[in-house]
């Protein structure tokens, strides 16, 4: 197990009566690139959103790094943890929305130093300073100053990435990062994540974007309603999968 960075066993999640996940199992090894694709609706975000506990799982387990996500083990039985130890659990992950979730009243910089100052106690001289590390490995050291409202959507998106890598987490999870994206800006926002996942950084991506799940994905998962149809290596998943269902959607979507 010491490889694997995320391990998802069983998970289900009911909204109501629908199933929106339905047994849902995924080893994430550390430093791999895992992307998710399938149709809308299928519950990918809903999946992001478990891994992230912005949602909580009906049953099911989801664990990183060998801990138990949600719960504490007390002899045989399992205890909610409080939200405290849940907002600790959460600083784990990462996460880039479709939409860029900016702070609209802080500048790029200030947007990055928030976490790290505020939550995780930096000092405000070295959060500044890696605060601009970030900038520039995003490529946007000319635009620290800049409000959100001043900067492209792939600007914006360039600097939700820096902000999400700033809070250290052990992965950072990716929901259509460049689908709200101008179709000329969607290249500058995967070469950066092209550039991070070459750094070691363990991603989960959602994306339609199959040209990167090619060039840049160690493993593929295809999902339909609710469920992991298929998963494996990135060029076996996309090239011959054996779900017709996959292959169908693949053929849909390039
Ligand atoms: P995807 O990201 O693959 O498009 P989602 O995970 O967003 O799919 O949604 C999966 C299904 O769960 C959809 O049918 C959606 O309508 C439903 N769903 C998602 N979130 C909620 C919610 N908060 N309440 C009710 N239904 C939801
Ligand atoms: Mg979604």
């Amino acid at each position: 197990m010491s490889d694997i960075l995320v391990k998802a066993i069983d998970v289900s999640k009911h909204f109501g009566p629908f199933k929106a996940l339905d047994e849902v199992s995924l080893d994430v090894r550390r430093g791999e690139v895992c992307c998710i694709i399938g149709p809308s609706g299928s519950g990918k975000s809903t999946f992001l959103r478990c891994i992230n506990l912005l949602e909580r799982i009906d049953s099911g387990s989801i664990w990183i790094e060998g801990e138990l996500l949600g719960y504490r083990r007390d002899g045989n039985s399992l205890h909610e943890i409080s939200d405290r130890e849940i907002a600790r659990q959460r600083r784990r992950t990462g996460m880039v929305f479709q939409r860029f979730n900016l702070f609209p009243h802080m500048t790029a910089l200030q947007n990055i130093i928030e976490g790290p100052v505020q939550v995780l106690g930096e000092p405000v001289k070295e959060a500044r300073e890696r605060g601009r590390d970030l900038l520039a490995r995003v490529g946007l050291s000319d635009k620290m100053e800049s409000y959100p409202s001043e900067l492209s959507g792939g600007q914006q998106q360039r600097v939700a990435i820096a902000r999400a890598m700033g809070m250290r987490p052990d992965i950072i999870l990716f929901d259509e990062p460049t689908s709200a994206l101008d179709p000329e800006l969607v290249s500058e926002v995967l070469d950066v994540m092209k550039d991070l996942a070459e750094t070691g950084m363990t991603m989960i991506v959602v994306t339609h974007e199959l040209g990167f799940a090619r060039n840049v994905a160690d493993t593929v998962a295809f999902m339909e309603t609710g469920r992991i149809e298929e998963v494996g290596p990135a060029a076996k998943v996309l090239t011959q999968p054996d779900s017709l269902r996959a292959s169908e959607f693949i053929k849909a979507v390039q």
